[in-house]
């Protein structure tokens, strides 16, 4: 199969269908010089050219509006109303006065103002950068004559394959799902936050392709396996017919282990594992409630804004918490809250910073706007008299920012109170711990949380300096390596020590041979995909703690993550043999 081209398994299922390619990618604009006589059809074609995006854009909105809704619809509101700026529009005009093509011109503006708004110190104007850019492509493919592509733009029906270079998250929250089958992109990992959206959507995809789009013009037919994290061009019948055969195998497995789903993780030597459900948008609820979780160890909550124009108000996010709390009937759920930056980039873009994995992101930035945190911290309040709800803060590094958060909840809880609404005050306080500062300093933490969960997607990020969505580092994104699980140990030392609860809450804890280490390590609460619920509850009962606990031991001594690998690999084929529900685990 030459004509495969390999990637990272993102989301399972195998499907296939047309490319779709979507180039959403600021064009290259070539220098071209006008003359004087020129500036008026220059100005002409500049005003047709808005006149066209504009049309683009309503058509998007009332498309958006009915498969999304009016607060998705709303950030093609700002863009419309970016291209009636009359600032904007007369800055372009003089750039044609001074000979520049309308490409040329309406370029350089674009880029001036993305670069002006990137800088600025208020994050309102910062982030209207993403909507920029939306806005400087769909002009300059107009003006350029390249195919307006859109992801929402695919009939119904098609059952196509996106391909993309990069997709953000709020392109992928429009997807029709009626029309795109799958999803590959050139870059991204397992761990990118693309890749969590595909797997809570439901949505085979593969990530990390590198060359897809270079590769492809986007008249191909393909097969998209993301079990396996391949994408193959151009298959034959034959083709076609071994990867249907292996969608219904793998299918059957599933079936298998869903049947068994409601059973307890209990090893053969009789340790309760508690396996919980992450939940990435609300949408999901009742089926993870149905996954065979013991409640929720992880729901995001960023993606409430993604894709949007403007902040979810409080009663809003007060209907997405409960709705949650209640699909889980007083099961506990940990919601985080909002962990925006990094890769998950809220209403149309945000900061463009240098280091945005290092930057202004999750607690940092909730504490820096205090108005915008007490919403969330109401809404919660307010969820909690609803069942059984924790609250978890990410990427805390110092006590600090525990005890301001607390000070901010109890703020919160007095203007709930002031407007007698009713709300829970005693609400369970968690961190995650997702830097090597919090594992190491985990003490520190103690008498101000109630929990710890480990965000090993993050750990892994800061302990090897491995940028988690970056795909020619994605040989190097080893969760298995010897520090991350020193790091690991360590925060459930501190934990039975001071009689804390510490949870795993990162891919590692869906992955079978990575949630065998943990087990090992002493976890006994891991929160995972939906899907990965029942696949990994079945480990957990064909163990026994014993077992596990050499094999972890093992792969603690090792010198490299290769090695701590293979240690955790040979036990666990030794345990389950050839097991239909490990081919993609072990093989
Ligand atoms: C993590 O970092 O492991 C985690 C669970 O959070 P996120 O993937 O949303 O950063
Ligand atoms: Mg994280």
């Amino acid at each position: 199969m030459d004509r495969a081209i390999v990637g990272i398994s993102a989301s399972p299922g195998i499907v296939h269908g047309p490319v779709h390619l979507l180039r959403w990618e600021v064009p290259d604009v070539p220098h071209h010089i006008i003359p004087d006589e020129e500036f008026d059809t220059e100005v002409a074609r500049f005003r047709a050219a808005v006149e066209r995006a504009k049309e683009r854009l309503r058509a998007v909105r009332e498309r958006a509006e009915r498969h999304a809704g009016p607060e998705e619809a709303a950030i093609f509101e700002v863009q419309i109303a970016i291209l009636e700026d009359h600032d904007l529009l007369s800055r372009v005009e003089s750039y044609i006065h001074q000979n520049h093509g309308a490409e040329k011109a309406f370029d350089l503006v674009m880029l001036e103002l993305r670069q002006h708004f990137g800088r600025s110190p208020v994050p309102m104007m910062r982030e209207r950068v993403g909507d920029l850019t939306d806005v400087h492509i769909r002009v300059l493919s107009v003006l350029l004559g390249l195919p307006d592509h859109d992801p929402v733009d695919v009939p119904k029906g098609s059952n196509a394959i996106l391909v993309t270079h990069d997709l953000t998250p709020s392109l992928t929250v429009q997807l029709d799902r009626e029309a795109i089958a799958g999803i590959a992109t050139d870059s991204g990992t397992r761990t990118s936050h693309v890749a969590i959206l595909a797997r809570s959507l439901g949505l085979p995809a593969v990530v990390g392709l590198r060359t897809a789009t270079s590769r492809l013009r986007g008249d191909e037919y393909v097969v998209l396996d993301g079990s396996s994290g391949i994408l193959v061009v151009n298959p034959s019948a034959a083709e076609i017919d071994a990867f249907r055969n292996r969608a219904v195998a793998e299918a059957e497995t599933e079936a298998e282990l869903i049947r068994a789903a409601d059973l307890d993780a209990i090893t053969t030597d009789g340790v309760r594992i508690t396996i919980r459900a992450n939940v990435d948008l609300p949408d999901e609820a009742e089926h993870a409630a149905h996954s065979g979780a013991e409640g929720v160890g992880l729901m995001r909550t960023e993606f409430l804004v993604v894709g949007r124009a403007a902040m979810p108000d409080e009663e809003e996010q007060f209907k997405a918490y409960r709705r949650v709390v209640e699909a889980f009937d007083g099961r506990p759920v940990v919601i985080r809250t909002f962990d925006v930056g990094g890769d998950k980039l809220p209403v149309g873009g945000f900061p463009q910073e240098p280091n945005p994995f290092l930057g202004w992101r999750a607690i940092r930035m909730c504490l820096d706007q205090p108005e915008m945190f007490k919403v969330q911290l109401r809404a919660l309040m307010r969820a909690a008299q609803h069942g059984d709800v924790r609250i978890m803060l990410p990427l805390v590094v110092t006590l600090d920012e525990v005890r301001e958060a607390r000070r901010l909840m109890d703020e919160a809880a007095g203007e709930l109170e002031r407007r007698g609404v009713p709300f829970e005050r005693a609400v369970p306080l968690g961190i995650m711990v997702e830097t090597p500062a919090a594992v190491v300093g985990a003490d520190a933490f103690v008498d101000d949380v109630a929990f710890f969960s480990i965000g090993t997607n993050d750990l892994v990020q800061y302990t090897l300096a491995v940028d988690r969505g970056n795909a020619n580092l994605a040989s190097r994104f080893t969760p298995l390596h010897p520090s991350v699980l020193r790091l690991v140990k360590r925060t459930l030392e501190v934990g039975a020590a001071h009689d804390l609860d510490v949870s795993v809450c990162g891919e590692m804890a869906s992955q079978p041979l990575m949630a065998f280490a943990l087990i090992g390590l002493g976890v006994r609460t891991l929160s995972v995909n939906p899907r990965s619920v029942p696949l990994v509850k079945r480990i957990v009962r064909g163990l026994s703690r014993s077992f596990a606990a050499e094999a972890a031991q093992a792969a603690l001594a090792a010198r490299t993550a290769e090695e701590a690998e293979r240690q955790l690999k040979y036990r666990l084929l030794a345990a389950f043999g050839d097991a239909a529900f490990l081919r993609d685990t072990v093989r």
